[in-house]
């Protein structure tokens, strides 16, 4: 080996040593920033992970809030169709379970000496006569409709409100008045044409009414009229602590709606002998303003059922069977789907608002008959003064004539 060898080796070796530890330590270097990189990745998908556990329990808590508020909803609905059903009363019940009362189902015969005037507030011709199937008037349909002559054509032509409504068919003129009983009829009802004409008593003309917007339509404030020929009012909403003095002799009320107003009507019916009557089943508008479609379908399935009754007990007291004409309608319809608040609301011009159920039994009505002359509310004053043989002689309405045998 040369002399100069072993230095240079040396010298090469020593470079190469150099060169690799540099190297390593930068191997190294990179080894340890891809350490702390993989560490601070490792942290963030921690961090994420944290995050999107956190994301799952917001989720999971959202579910359970919509899970309750579910629940709050159906039992909302549970308790709305509890105070829509109402529970039937006893004399309802012993008055629905009497055999007797089947034998009542032929039309009557005889002459009108008495008028119910019966008012289903505020349903659409939809949920009644113009439902193809009638599934919420089975007994308005298949067990009073076949006994007398229902009006396809009925409406009311001006304020689709309740108290405007009630007292046109009363006064036979539209009547422009406040909703809220602050205002009487501007003409005189029939109760005051009546009671003038024929002398009869207070008590033989009755308002029962469920709606309270209704307490004052039994009189109007025409000079020489008014309360010395008004009827007698009464209405659930009245019986509060105690019977107001027309009732006195009723005890405690044992519900409310348009069950107590039936059972009011039937202590009334039983004491008085009324032969001129308005009833008002309001709750079909309240559980309509409500806006809950089966607790608005359910109460036009009570009132149906409490109509049925009323005719059965008109044909179960002698007094007034084969000798009372029953006549059945709404004051008002309610807006079609699709215009404004649809079923919920009413006091608008369209067909929901302005269309109506027209039914009329009694001993001078044809039976199973149906009419399309178009009527309107203020004709039901005139018809209704024609068969008792008296005169309206401000009413601007006509007497429906096509109804009569
Ligand atoms: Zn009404
Ligand atoms: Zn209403």
């Amino acid at each position: 080996m040369k002399k100069w060898v072993s230095p240079v080796l040396i010298a090469i070796l020593f470079v190469g040593t150099v060169v690799n530890g540099f190297l390593y330590a930068r191997q190294a270097t990179d080894v340890a920033g891809m350490e702390d990189r993989i560490t601070s990745l490792t942290g963030a998908i921690e961090t994420l992970s944290g995050n999107v556990s956190n994301l799952s329990g917001s989720v999971s808590n959202l579910r359970t809030d919509v899970a309750g508020t579910k629940e709050g909803i159906t039992s909302l609905e549970t308790t709305i169709e509890t105070i829509t059903k109402p529970t039937p009363s006893n004399t309802w019940t012993a008055l629905a379970s009497d055999p007797a009362l089947q034998l009542l189902q032929a039309p009557p015969s005889g002459k009108a000496q008495n008028v119910f005037l019966v008012v289903m507030d505020g349903v659409r011709y939809s949920e009644t006569f113009g439902d193809p199937l009638h599934r919420y008037i089975p007994h308005i349909w298949n067990d009073l409709r076949p006994i007398g002559t229902i009006n396809t054509e009925f409406n009311n032509n001006d304020i689709t409100v309740t108290v405007p409504g009630h007292t046109s068919m009363l006064t036979g003129v539209w009547q422009k008045i406040k909703n809220d009983a602050s205002e009487r009829p501007h003409n005189p009802t029939i109760f005051e044409y009546y009671r003038k004409q024929t002398g009869a008593p207070a008590s033989k003309t009755w308002v029962v009414t469920e709606h309270m917007n209704l307490v004052a339509i039994n009189y109007s404030d025409t000079s020489g009229w008014g309360e010395s020929y008004g009827a007698r009012l009464d209405s659930p909403g009245l019986h509060q602590s105690t019977p107001p003095p027309e009732n006195a002799d009723m005890g405690p009320l044992k519900f409310g709606g348009d069950v107590g107003t039936f059972d009011i009507l039937k202590h009334v019916m039983q004491r008085d002998r009324p032969s001129l009557v308005m009833v008002n089943l309001g709750q079909t508008d309240g559980m309509g303003h409500a806006g809950k479609w089966t607790a608005y379908t359910n109460a036009i399935l009570d009132a149906d059922t409490i109509v049925y009754y009323l005719w059965l007990k008109i044909q179960s007291m002698p007094y007034y069977k084969d000798k009372t004409t029953l006549i059945l309608t709404n004051d008002h319809g309610r807006f079609l789907d699709g215009n404004g608040t649809g079923f919920q609301d009413h006091g608008g011009i369209d067909d929901g608002n302005r269309h109506l159920m027209f039914l009329a039994i009694g001993p001078n009505i044809k039976s199973g008959a149906q009419v399309d002359t178009p009527r309107e509310l203020i004709d039901i004053g005139p018809t209704i003064a024609s068969m008792m043989g008296i005169n309206m002689t401000q009413a601007m309405g006509k007497n429906m004539t096509e109804l009569l045998r």
